[in-house]
Parts: structure tokens; C-alpha cells; sequence
């Protein structure tokens, strides 16, 4: 672990907070989503999160799943970086 326990981004809830993202600035219009800090780049070893298989694929996929966000232009800031 990096900076403690985090969640999962490829977990239930993982998936949900993105969706909500996603639904925010659609219907908001806005295009600039700033933030605290990426994913600090966690394994996690569920086998039954939605967005990964296991621990050897969880780091990949939370780590392309943040990476879409920014590449879309949805994320103009990461104050951690
Ligand atoms: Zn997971």
C-alpha cells in the first residue's frame, strides 16, 4: 500500500463512482473534473470486482480506468501531482 487503504476502482463501488462522474459532467456540462490525487496504484486480490479478475490484473485495469478518465480531457488537475 502506498498511502493506506484505498478503495478498489474496479469494484462495485469503484464502477458506480465513475459512472457518477461520467453523469455529473454530462449533465452539468462541465468539462474540468480536479481532484486530489490519482490512484495510488494498490493491488487488490478480489476475484469477484466487477473490474478486475484477480490480483494480478487489479493494478492494470484501475490504473487504465483513471488514465481514460484524463485522456477524455474530463480531469484538467491532479493536485497530488
Ligand atoms: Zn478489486
Amino acid at each position: 500500500m502506498t498511502f493506506g487503504n484505498s478503495p478498489c476502482l474496479g469494484s462495485k463501488w469503484g464502477e458506480e463512482y465513475f459512472r457518477n462522474i461520467e453523469k455529473f459532467l454530462i449533465e452539468t456540462g462541465m468539462n474540468c473534473f480536479e481532484h486530489d490525487g490519482s490512484y495510488p496504484g494498490d493491488k487488490c486480490a478480489s476475484t469477484v470486482h466487477p473490474g478486475h479478475r484477480g490480483l494480478d490484473d487489479s493494478q492494470w485495469t484501475q490504473f487504465y480506468k483513471i488514465a481514460s478518465l484524463s485522456r477524455r480531457g474530463r480531469c484538467c488537475h491532479d493536485r497530488a501531482a
